[in-house]
């Protein structure tokens, strides 16, 4: 059965993906199923997204109340659910104001383009440039591939958005030699995921906090992949005791269903007048009421001192596995519940190697960077859970070298 469905999904996608040889159909708690009913353990949570697991019952229980109330009015009126999800993001954090959007693409192209529109209004055309670092991840629209420190992402799409400069990540220096007077803002995600779970230093964004305020600059972080609890905090800023202008938010926001926010000060807010910015989806009431359980959730400090505290303790298990296989895992990078295990080069391909090798043995994880597994479980995950998940990693490692 299996296989015919991969016949299937290979005659009718288009093939922007190269997914693994799995197809599931359902999930339940930390567990995914496949057609053949084998049950897996998800330490991918769908890319950092499925914070709460699968089928969580406090999500289904909103989630089923709301789609029997409504499922969606458009922004040409108001519902109720987006307001109060819009109030909490306001009160729980830094920001004045909030733009909701369906991705984590939109809330970033949003807050790229709220940037651009304050600087220009503000201070003139010739204030417009953006910074960005090195392999750096904001998205697949021209604008956010191209911000984004992989070229071979915007590379063969014609021309490209201008005025974008890349820097060395957690290089501060590297940023003084270009920052200015027309520097319009620096985008930076406070751990790059993507680019191989590599966690920004305090005096890295602190020094970009600085630069900011000296040359009137917008900072933005992309919260995207480490915000609403993956990382202990409801967002890693708190942890950094450095505050952007502009956050974008998206993954675990909606613990599954699509959702993405931009968070703002009000003043910069400000830029956006009634139609120069818009959504259809944003502030939908099914996505918003998501949202609303997850943001809960995870601003209730004693759920992000169990993440912390899982994060502790699996932390501590991984280090004795790289101390049992020193050749063959080099450092244990991260934060909360995203976490990189780099992998030595020298082992080619391992960490797709050891992706197969795990699905094989039924633990699902990801890959990020060059060669660094990538541990994103579900954030509900409890110590029993992250103990079979490092004894099949193991055993996947034994296998593998
Ligand atoms: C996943 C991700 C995005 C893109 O989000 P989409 O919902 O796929 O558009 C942007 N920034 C970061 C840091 C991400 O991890």
């Amino acid at each position: 059965m299996q296989k015919d469905f991969i016949n299937l999904y290979k005659q009718n996608f288009i093939p922007t993906y190269q997914p693994l040889e799995v197809v599931f159909t359902k999930g339940e708690g930390i567990y995914l199923f496949d057609t053949e009913g084998n049950k897996y353990l998800d330490f991918a949570a769908g890319v950092a997204v499925s914070s709460l697991g699968h089928s969580h019952p406090k999500l289904l229980q909103a989630l089923h109340k709301q789609i029997d109330k409504m499922l969606h009015t458009s922004n040409i009126f108001m519902n109720d659910t987006a307001i109060q999800a819009a109030q909490m993001l306001t009160q729980t954090t830094f920001a004045d104001k909030v733009f909701f959007c369906s991705s984590g693409l939109e809330a970033n192209e949003a807050a790229l383009k709220l940037a651009r529109r304050y600087s220009l209004e503000k201070f003139g055309s010739s204030k417009n440039k953006i910074i960005s670092f090195d392999n750096s991840f904001h998205g697949r629209s021209l604008f956010t591939v191209t911000v984004g420190g992989q070229s071979k992402y915007s590379e063969g799409f014609g021309d490209l958005p201008k005025d974008i400069i890349h820097c060395e990540f957690n290089n501060l220096e590297s940023v003084k030699k270009v920052i200015g007077e027309d520097t319009c803002a620096v985008i930076v995600e406070p751990i790059q995921g993507e680019g191989g779970v590599i966690p920004a230093t305090k005096e890295f964004l602190q020094g970009l906090r600085d630069l900011c305020d000296k040359y009137k600059a917008t900072l933005i972080f992309d919260e995207v992949q480490t915000g609403v609890g993956r990382c202990g905090y409801l967002y890693t800023y708190e942890f950094y005791g450095v505050e952007p202008d502009l956050l974008t938010s998206a993954k675990g926001l909606g613990a599954g269903i699509p959702i993405g926010a931009l968070l703002a000060k009000d003043e910069i807010s400000q830029a956006f007048k009634a139609g120069t910015h818009g959504s259809t989806y944003g502030g939908n009431p099914l996505a918003t009421s998501a949202a609303l359980v997850s943001l809960g959730y995870f601003s209730d400090s004693k759920n992000l001192e169990k993440i912390r505290q899982a994060s502790d303790y699996i932390k501590q298990k991984l280090e004795i596995l790289k101390s049992e296989f020193k050749d063959f895992i080099q450092e244990i990078r991260g934060m909360g519940l995203l976490i990189g295990l780099e992998l030595n080069a020298d082992f080619k391909n391992s960490s797709e190697l050891l992706q197969k090798e795990c699905l094989k043995q039924g633990l699902l994880v990801l890959r990020a960077g060059t060669n660094t597994l990538r541990l994103a479980p579900p954030l509900v995950v409890s110590l029993e859970e992250i103990d079979i998940a490092i004894d099949i990693l193991k055993k996947s490692i034994l296998n593998l070298i």
